[in-house]
């Protein structure tokens, strides 16, 4: 049975009425083991994804979970899972270490695909843990912020662009040095700390582009904001342009970029 952009919404709600009340908390920051995405994960992690568990559970839900703290697991029964395709791939809290800190930006993210593939992910539910802003897609019907539907700006270079970058902490300056021809053309940057929200900010138009540079960002962090920008009018691509259709898997990491439909030539040509 396909899954309801509904019950998607629902369970991404469910974890809101659970983790916001902690925010910021020192229960949410006590530390546990290293989650299966390889950050050790916090007390506010396993909450959040317990809070996922239990709702597929009571909604009778058969699917293969990819989630961050718990790897890859099917839930309800695994035949009818595999027969029916069904993948979440799922961040219980993307930006873990803003959420304990009380540094509010932080959220809940919920793909869902029909396969095995980025390219099979159908809908999507980003929710903001902190204003409760729910941001969601399906694939073909656009992209909406609370019921409202939403698309990236149409500002290009001459206007004044903000972009986010996310840098390796290896070799940061030798990076900053190859990024100077984009430093000069946008006119403010952020480093905001939840990238499936930022790719959100995209989405709504308040930010222009994203420029990940991190090998190690995950496939969870991003399942769903890819399918938010790209329903919006955005885009969504590797380093080298292309686009980027892989294995599902929580093993998967990539460096991405992100942006509205006027910024994708210069930063393919920039990059
Ligand atoms: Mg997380």
């Amino acid at each position: 049975m396909e899954l309801s952009i509904n019950l998607l919404k629902k369970i991404a709600l469910n974890v809101y009425d659970v983790i916001h009340p902690i925010l910021g908390s020192s229960i949410a920051a006590e530390k546990s083991q290293k989650g299966a995405g390889g950050d050790i994960s916090m007390q506010i992690d396993l909450l959040a994804e317990k809070i996922i568990i239990e709702s597929l559970k009571s909604e009778k839900v058969n699917t293969l979970l990819i989630s961050e703290e718990i790897g890859e697991k099917y839930i309800g029964n695994r035949d009818k899972a595999i027969n029916n395709h069904n993948v979440l791939v799922i961040d219980p809290v993307d930006g873990s270490n803003n959420a304990v800190r009380g540094i509010p930006y932080c959220s809940v993210s919920i793909a869902y695909a029909i396969g095995t593939s980025i390219k099979d992910i159908r809908k999507a539910v980003v929710l903001d843990l902190v204003s409760k802003d729910i941001y969601w897609a399906v694939k073909g019907e656009g992209a909406y912020l609370n019921g409202k539907k939403i698309r990236v700006s149409n500002l290009d270079l001459s206007d004044n662009c903000i972009f986010e970058l996310n840098l390796p902490k290896k070799n940061v300056f030798t990076y900053i040095e190859s990024l100077k021809p984009i430093f000069e053309r946008f006119h403010r940057i952020r480093i905001l700390g939840s990238c499936a929200l930022t790719l959100c900010q995209i989405a709504k138009g308040s930010i222009e582009a994203f420029i990940n540079l991190r090998e190690s960002n995950r496939l969870v962090d991003v399942a769903a904001g890819l399918l938010i920008v790209k329903e919006a009018n955005g885009q969504f691509f590797s380093l080298d342009g292309s686009e980027i259709d892989q294995k599902l898997s929580i093993d998967l990491k990539f460096p991405f970029v992100a942006c509205n439909a006027n910024l994708e030539t210069f930063l393919k040509n920039e990059l």
